[in-house]
């Protein structure tokens, strides 16, 4: 058994890893690296997440892998108000939640003799450890290739789309984000509690609505597809559109969504680019939903012509005195405008070598990680999560580094059962 780990980051995933070792008897010495402004909490579930609700049902939020009620447990001794299993609770809870148990985390440490550390300062020691966690969570997003530099290195180009400067947005001229998926919807809703009610455009590749959770309680008979390349899966999806309601239909994508990363590992190359290009937002859509409360804001944004969700691609971005002038086509025209900033919410980066994170450089340079095919993270095992290199220590990665291994490896179900993972696999080292 490894006798030094660290984990680099203390956000969800971090924090886990810890748990799970001290809960299946790691005895030796536990480092965590993490610059984040709270013990525990990265961007999703900080305490500024106000009002923002969770994307996910209270009975599938749950940190442990083994005690699927823990979470709605929580909520029914510390929330009682909004403790129903189906309901979707604020995000700032969930941080109370994750607080909660990082301080039952370390006093179950120190029960257990277990020696903790926890370093704010960048990791560089990589000699001094037998284990290393790359918990390292969501990078921002790619700048676009549009943007020249003195665009994307103005204040007017917000491309940190958790911590947006607000104080360089202004209410005279319209706002551009560019992406529609969840953070879209995040960053229109901050918005306007922030105060800025003046219109917004939203331009993606395929400009698809996100999707609500159903509200009804229904229950579908888990069907499997016969066969799992891509082509079957597509028409295997698309006979289950066609023969069932929205609501059945979406239920039956989160009955098999658990077995997504076993479809992708088998995907061959050339289906994997297929579906990076042409299905990924597709299938993010059915996927990613967001609670009918939040859904029913959205339609009156739209409705009321304040959100405007374009389809098309971004032309041109130049920087006009204290505002963008932007150009995008869409509907096969071309659209100019000036706008008060432009928001980047096209999601994470996932290419290793684009990543800016100074661990992750430092160990493409050195060689102990390296990109998967796709590039979207880090070469992986695929069942024991450690990564496949000469390093001379082990090294494991979760959540978003193992997109690539994965696909499905985001949302807390799956970070809870790789963290376990993680910990097994740590304990079982000679
Ligand atoms: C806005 C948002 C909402 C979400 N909502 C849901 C939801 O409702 N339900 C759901 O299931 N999932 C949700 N997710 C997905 C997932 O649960 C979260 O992304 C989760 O917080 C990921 O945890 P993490 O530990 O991997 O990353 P993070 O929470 O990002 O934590 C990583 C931490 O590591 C630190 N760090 C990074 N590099 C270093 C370094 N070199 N040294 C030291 N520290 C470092 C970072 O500063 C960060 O604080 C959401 C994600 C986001 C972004």
């Amino acid at each position: 058994m490894p006798k030094k780990i660290a984990v680099i980051g203390g956000g969800f995933a971090g924090t886990m890893v810890i748990r799970q070792l001290i809960d299946q008897g790691f005895k030796g010495e536990i480092t965590r690296f993490h610059h984040g402004d709270s013990e525990t909490l990265g961007p999703a579930y900080r305490a500024d997440s106000g009002d923002l609700l969770l994307n996910v049902r209270s009975e599938n939020m749950s940190a442990f892998p083994d005690d699927p009620e823990h979470f709605v447990r929580f909520l029914q001794h510390e929330h009682p108000g909004i403790s129903h299993p189906r309901g979707f609770v604020p995000r700032s809870v969930y941080g109370n939640y994750l607080q909660s148990i990082w301080t039952e985390t370390k006093s179950k440490a120190k029960q257990n003799l277990v020696r903790f550390d926890l370093k704010q300062e960048e990791f560089n020691h990589f000699k001094d450890f037998d284990s290393l966690v790359l918990a390292t969570g969501n990078e921002q997003p790619r700048i676009p290739k549009e943007l020249p530099k003195e665009v994307y290195q103005s204040p007017y180009y917000h491309g940190n789309p958790w911590n947006i400067e607000f104080n360089h947005i202004h209410n005279e001229h319209a706002i551009f984000i560019l992406g529609n998926g969840l953070t879209m919807v995040d960053t229109v809703l901050r918005l306007r509690k922030a105060g800025f009610h003046q219109k917004i455009i939203s331009l993606s590749t395929h400009g698809f609505n996100m999707l609500a959770h159903p509200e009804e309680e229904l229950s579908v008979v888990p069907t499997q597809p016969k066969q799992t390349d891509l082509i079957s899966l597509i028409h295997f999806f698309n006979q289950k559109r066609k023969k069932r309601s929205q609501a059945q239909f979406l239920l039956g994508v989160d009955t098999l969504r658990s077995q997504f990363s076993f479809w992708w590992q088998g995907f061959t190359p050339k289906e994997k680019r297929t579906f990076l290009k042409r299905l990924r937002h597709m299938w993010g859509t059915v996927r990613h939903r967001i609670p009918s409360s939040i859904a029913k804001m959205m339609d009156k944004e739209r409705a009321s012509g304040q959100l405007e969700v374009c389809a098309g691609k971004l032309l041109s971005v130049e920087l006009h005195e204290d505002q963008l002038a932007i150009r995008f086509e869409s509907s096969k025209q071309v659209i100019s405008g000036h706008y008060t900033g432009l928001i980047n919410c096209t999601g994470p980066e996932t290419s290793i070598e684009n990543m800016s994170n100074p661990i992750l450089q430092e160990l493409i340079k050195r060689r102990w990680i390296t990109s998967d095919e796709s590039s979207q993270g880090i070469e992986i095992h695929p069942e024991k999560l450690y990564v496949l290199s000469e390093a001379p220590m082990s090294i494991y990665a979760i959540g978003n580094l193992c997109k690539g291994t994965l696909w499905e490896s985001t949302a807390i179900g799956e970070l809870r059962t790789q963290a376990k993972l993680i910990a097994k696999g740590i304990l079982s080292e000679k």
